[in-house]
């Protein structure tokens, strides 16, 4: 459909539509004679308004007709304002502002949020054109009644019960009580005649289904055309009626229509025209169409034929029958665009995909109609659960100064750029309170294209102050400058909404700025937004920041990792105060988890949870691991006592009274049976006394089921005597991406299940219960995989790899290189350490590489896989010689210490 197109003049990074010129002001408006002029004016602004508000907002330019108007003077005129009550009847001041220009009146379309305290409209409409009967009238339904209509159908529908109730119209009508299926059923025999008296009068009148309409004098079936759509929805709509065309309503006389003016057999087909055009929508599978019969009675003025009496008798409707389209719009292709039936159904019900009983290409062909409107995001519902809690802990607002994050990006730029950080604070100036968020590239972070061109992007969020993404600049002389900034401001606004759930006026002004040159670009437009677009208050920079969590936790960034680290924290916390219920009443347990739960960080809130309910001194919990990295780490996390199965069975631990096992997976029984010993620890008995000692402490034994080493030595009960136990199964800490990598890989071992690990503990994975945790918690990562390289091929990957990252901001201790063997790392090492030193760049210190009892330390870990257990870093590249299928089992043991980034990387077989 042809509609106001977009205007690329305007420096707005926002949808812009002309609607050429408009005449405004109270006075001005008042005077327009062409009355048509007056109501295309209107319904042009209407209709754009509808579509940017179901796009995400955007600005209406209009050009103002009258060269001496002044918004302050002169208002808009009272029929505008009439019809923006009519779209907004609690207030248009939420969604629209205006502001003058020069000769040019900009409207300010706020995006569309639905209203949480009454039934939620996810769309905006100007009218549904879904009609109903409300006793002898039909009314248009407003889309609140049109969204509970077809709810209730959509719901009657899924109960598979079509109420369609026929008419019955043969009842026999009493004489003392009087109903109002009594007119229905009068009509049905008034239906049932064939011979009517000019004048006659009948004995019934006008109820829920009967409508009574006289034959205009003029113009006879374009009349009839044009109020038929609506009677017919209407009763369609509600239970079915007779609409009958040619009696009085008031006088309930028969009139019909002179038969000189109207061919009966011809107006029966335009009726029949009419009604088959009517737009539908069908929850059911059968789809029947409208259901009527029209019928052409003869009048009769004595004996002699007068006329025609046209009765058309609708049945009730399944599904939803509209008069036409709804008045409802979107912008699409950059034009204001009118949305069909159909379209209009799937957006107000957000069927995002097809339910049963619905068919498929309804939401596969409106994927690029809805996509502009805000839907429901795929992000995992925990996130929203610890939003408020991630920005209070990564974006406090405070009174202080500005704050500039993430800080080690903060460090890289400033220190390889001088003058930058002071340049950022000039450009800030005024604002003195707020967060400056860097991004090596905030286009990057949105999902659009990067540029070579941009050294960073950084948003400010202040007080008082709108957004303002400033686009640092390599190059001045680069003309693509403002088309990035522009569509990176889009973009981020358009996040904010739909998938950080912003509702609240957002503007992001985009500003290119060069190192060199303190001054906003020659020729760049300045851009005003109204003053409600700015941020009122610290709740309002509050809610916009948490917004802003959500969209970066959904993207792939430095920010996003380092918000996703701290959520997973939040859900391990979370995770360990459930499990820590059962400390009173469960000593002994065994949890099993599944790989990627991080049961190590789980095990070290557990003994703080034992410290507290028990009220114990820290050395009085004793942490029991396989590795010496693991027992360092572990150390360095608690105030208990850690050490190794070696050392725990060598040792004599008197003052311990709690014992927590991590990775007992790893553990043989080499040195003695540490779970006898344990048990004897805290659960002593008192020999030959018979009665037990009263001390009873808890001993909870970690293991991850899948990756159990040594078959039958570990030293573990057999799987039937762990008992009790408890599974963790929904504990992804995780990108979805590795934990897709170990699902498959838990589903492959499920299928072959390896002699060592026994089939009831395989069992317990379910993958529709995993991939449902998924959805939960898993946030957006990288999980890559290259077969058949040279060490030389590996080496050099990783070091562009790790070079990428430093310079978004990320530091040696994000990352793990772990080998298969450990006896590999030497090799590695000097393939690495040769790579990493030809790409090294001024600025950047050596690299060192530590082995996994380095893991609290700042730098790159190098090591093998086992050194590493229990232990995980964000990015993760896992080194191994190509193996066979059966073999494979170390990709599990990579995924499991990663957190956002996997790579694998296979060397090609060296054939001996
Ligand atoms: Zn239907």
């Amino acid at each position: 459909m042809e509609g106001p197109k977009t205007d690329t003049e305007m420096p707005y990074p926002e949808m812009i539509v002309e609607v050429g010129g408009v005449t405004f002001g109270e006075e001005n408006r008042k005077k327009m004679t062409n009355s048509y002029l007056k109501r295309s004016e209107n319904s042009k602004i209407i209709q754009a308004i509808c579509a940017l508000l179901n796009s995400g907002g955007g600005v209406i330019k209009a050009e103002i007709d009258d060269k001496t108007y002044s918004y302050r003077c002169h208002g808009l005129g009272q029929d505008l304002e009439t019809s923006f009550q009519k779209l907004f009847p609690s207030g248009s001041q939420k969604y629209l502002d205006y502001m003058q220009q020069g000769h040019n009146l900009l409207i300010f379309v706020k995006s569309w949020s639905p209203d949480v305290f009454s039934l939620p409209l996810r769309i905006c409409s100007v009218r549904s054109n879904v009609y109903m009967r409300d006793v002898t009238s039909a009314i248009n339904l407003s889309a609140t009644s049109a969204l509970e209509l077809l709810r209730e159908k959509e719901s009657r529908r899924q109960r598979a019960r079509p109420r369609v109730k026929e008419l019955q119209p043969w009842q026999v009508l009493h004489r003392n009580i009087q109903e109002e299926e009594d007119m229905k059923t009068s009509a049905s025999e008034f239906f049932k005649r064939d011979k009517l008296t000019y004048k006659e009068k009948l004995n019934f009148t006008e109820s829920t289904h009967v409508e009574f309409k006289r034959f205009t004098t003029k113009k006879v079936v374009p009349r009839i055309k044009e109020m038929l759509p609506h009677y017919i929805s209407a009763f369609a709509n509600t239970q079915g009626g007779y609409l009958i065309i040619g009696v009085d309503d008031k006088s309930k006389e028969v009139f019909g229509c002179k038969r000189e003016k109207v061919n009966p057999d011809l107006l029966k087909k335009e009726i029949e025209n009419c009604i088959e055009k009517l737009p539908t929508f069908h929850f059911c599978h059968k789809k029947p169409k409208v259901n009527f019969t029209t019928k052409i009675l003869n009048v009769y003025q004595k004996d002699v034929l007068y006329g025609y009496v046209c009765v058309v008798q609708v049945e009730p409707f399944c599904c939803v029958v509209f008069a036409q389209a709804p008045d409802s719009w979107i912008m699409k292709d950059n034009s204001v665009t009118r949305l069909t039936a159909e379209q209009w159904v799937v957006m107000m019900l957000d069927i995002q995909s097809a339910p049963s009983g619905l068919d498929m290409h309804y939401s596969s062909q409106l994927i690029s109609a809805a996509s502009s409107a805000p839907s429901s995001p795929g992000y995992p519902v925990k996130v929203l659960e610890f939003k408020e809690a991630l920005q209070q802990h990564l974006f406090p607002v405070t009174q202080e100064e500005l704050h500039f994050k993430p800080e080690s990006l903060c460090q890289k730029l400033f220190s390889d750029h001088e003058g930058l950080e002071e340049l950022m604070k000039t450009q800030i100036h005024p604002c003195s309170q707020g967060i400056v968020i860097f991004s090596r590239s905030w286009a990057g972070d949105v999902g659009l294209r990067e540029e070579q061109n941009i050294l960073c992007d950084a948003l400010l969020v202040a007080v008082n102050s709108p957004l303002v993404l400033y686009t640092i600049l390599i190059d001045p002389s680069w003309l693509g400058g403002l088309d990035y900034a522009q569509n990176t401001a889009r973009q981020l606004k358009r996040k904010l909404q739909t998938v950080g759930g912003y509702t609240g006026k957002v503007c992001i002004i985009p500003k290119l700025i060069h190192l060199t040159s303190a001054q906003c670009r020659p020729g760049e437009i300045p851009v005003h937004y109204p003053q409600s677009y700015r941020l009122a208050d610290e709740d309002e920079m509050e809610g916009l920041l948490q917004a802003l969590v959500v969209v970066s936790l959904c993207s792939r960034s430095l920010l996003s990792d380092q918000l996703g680290c701290e959520f997973f924290n939040l859900l391990i916390a979370e995770q360990s105060a459930l499990l820590s219920e059962s400390l009173q009443e469960t000593r002994e347990l065994f949890i099993h988890c599944f790989p990627g739960t991080r049961k190590t960080a789980l095990a070290i809130k557990i003994m703080e949870k034992i410290k507290d309910s028990f009220h114990c001194k820290p050395k009085e919990i004793l942490y029991v691991c396989e590795s010496d990295s693991l027992k360092d780490f572990v150390i360095q996390q608690t105030t208990c006592q850690a050490v190794t199965r070696k050392n725990f069975m060598q040792g004599e631990f008197l003052k311990t009274k709690h014992i927590v096992m991590d990775e007992t997976e790893n553990f043989c029984s080499k040195y003695g049976d540490w779970y006898m010993k344990a048990k004897n620890i805290t659960h002593p008995k008192v020999r030959g006394a018979g009665s037990e000692n009263l001390h009873h402490g808890v001993l909870w034994i970690f293991l991850d089921p899948f990756q159990v080493h040594h078959a039958d030595v570990s030293g573990l009960p057999p799987p039937s005597a762990q008992f009790p136990r408890k599974t963790i199964t929904n504990g992804i800490h995780c990108a979805l991406e590795i934990a897709k990598v170990m699902k498959e890989e838990m589903k492959r071992i499920k299928e072959n299940p390896p002699s060592n690990l026994s089939p009831d503990t395989l069992a317990l994975f379910r993958e529709a219960a995993y991939e449902e945790a998924m959805c939960a918690q898993a946030l957006p990562g990288v999980c890559e995989t290259k077969t058949n390289l040279t060490t030389e091929q590996i080496a050099n990957y990783v070091a562009e790899r790790c070079h990428n990252f430093f310079q978004r901001g990320y530091l040696p201790k994000d990352i793990a290189i772990l080998c298969r063997r450990g006896e590999d790392r030497g090799r590695y090492k000097l393939a690495l350490l040769k790579a990493m030193g030809l790409i090294e760049t001024q600025g950047t210190a050596e690299v060192v590489f530590s082995h996994a009892t380095g893991v609290c330390g700042s730098r790159i870990i190098l090591d093998g896989i086992q050194q590493f257990s229990g232990l995980e870093r964000n990015i993760v590249f896992g080194i191994s010689p190509e193996c066979a299928q059966s073999e494979e089992f170390p990709k599990l043991c990579f995924a499991s210490r990663a957190i956002k980034h996997l790579y694998l990387l296979y060397e090609r077989r060296v054939a001996f």
